[in-house]
């Protein structure tokens, strides 16, 4: 699906949440689900980063975002309840979710792993996503077509020497996808996993600190595989893990 093109109007009338919206890829992909007609819900950790996606959707005439500031360390439960009442209050629906927000923590051997930054690592890039997304599911089932997309990686599928909790966190969330999408076969909710492939970031960047960033593909070359797991065009589409690059040989 790399080579998907979304009609104009793809995702008009659709409400969709995407986590960690103020950077990175999902910045970008919340700038271009706003571009093709989705009223955006933008949660992250940075506030000020939330605004200046605001700014840039409102400016480039999209439909009103909404904001939601939170950390997903240190979210509880009743924080993911009164947001999922909100998105009733507001919307009366939810029609997306991507779940993007992820933390590299600390790449190292196992032998040395630090109790605590495996804690957090899990917490932000598989509990918090567990929670979230089941706290939405009633917002979901009012959608005629709702998708959920978790964010998986290469190391999530093929375990990779010194990635750690990061990896381990990864291979849950496939995992997590796997057994979640057939609990909703044949339902209104569809639920998927994207892997991003190498993409220029400041994640990739503390990964990879010596690399040429320019040789990288952008968060935007990404964004017809985004597109395509939001659109009703992937309606008959779940349980799968599709990769947002086309594999170099
Ligand atoms: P970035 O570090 O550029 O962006 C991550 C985003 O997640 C930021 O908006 C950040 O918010 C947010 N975030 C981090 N921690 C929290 C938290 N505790 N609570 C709320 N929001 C949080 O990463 P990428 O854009 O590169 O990565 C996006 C996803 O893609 C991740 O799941 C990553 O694992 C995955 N991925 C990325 C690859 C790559 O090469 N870039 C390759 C494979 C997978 P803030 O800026 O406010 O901290």
């Amino acid at each position: 699906m790399q080579n998907y093109q979304a009609s104009a109007n793809a995702l008009d009338e659709k409400v969709i949440l995407i986590t960690g919206a103020g950077d990175g890829i999902g910045r970008v992909a919340a700038l271009t689900y706003a571009k093709y007609g989705a009223t955006v819900i933008l949660l992250g950790k940075t506030t000020k980063k939330l605004e200046a996606v605001y700014d840039e959707i409102v400016a480039a005439g999209g439909p009103q975002p909404a904001i939601v500031p939170l950390d997903l360390k240190g979210a509880t439960q009743q924080n993911y309840r009164d947001l999922a009442a909100t998105i009733d209050q507001q919307f009366g629906k939810l029609d997306g979710l991507l779940n993007n927000a992820g933390i590299l923590g600390a790449l190292g051997p196992m032998e040395h792993f630090c109790t605590s930054t495996f804690e957090n690592i899990m917490k932000v890039n598989v509990t918090a996503q567990a929670m979230l997304t089941k706290a939405l599911f009633p917002v979901l089932k009012k959608s005629n077509n709702a998708s959920v997309v978790f964010t998986s990686s290469g190391v999530g599928r093929e375990g990779r020497e010194f990635w750690g909790a990061y990896a381990i966190s990864k291979f849950a969330t496939e995992g997590m996808m796997q057994t979640w999408s057939k609990e909703v076969d044949k339902t209104n909710i569809r639920i998927n996993c994207i892997n991003p492939g190498a993409t220029r970031t400041s994640m990739r960047a503390s990964a990879y600190p010596g690399e040429d960033k320019d040789k990288l593909a952008t968060p935007e070359d990404l964004m017809p595989t985004y597109l395509y797991l939001m659109s009703d065009d992937s309606s008959d589409v779940n349980g799968q893990s599709l990769d947002a690059q086309i594999k170099k040989k």
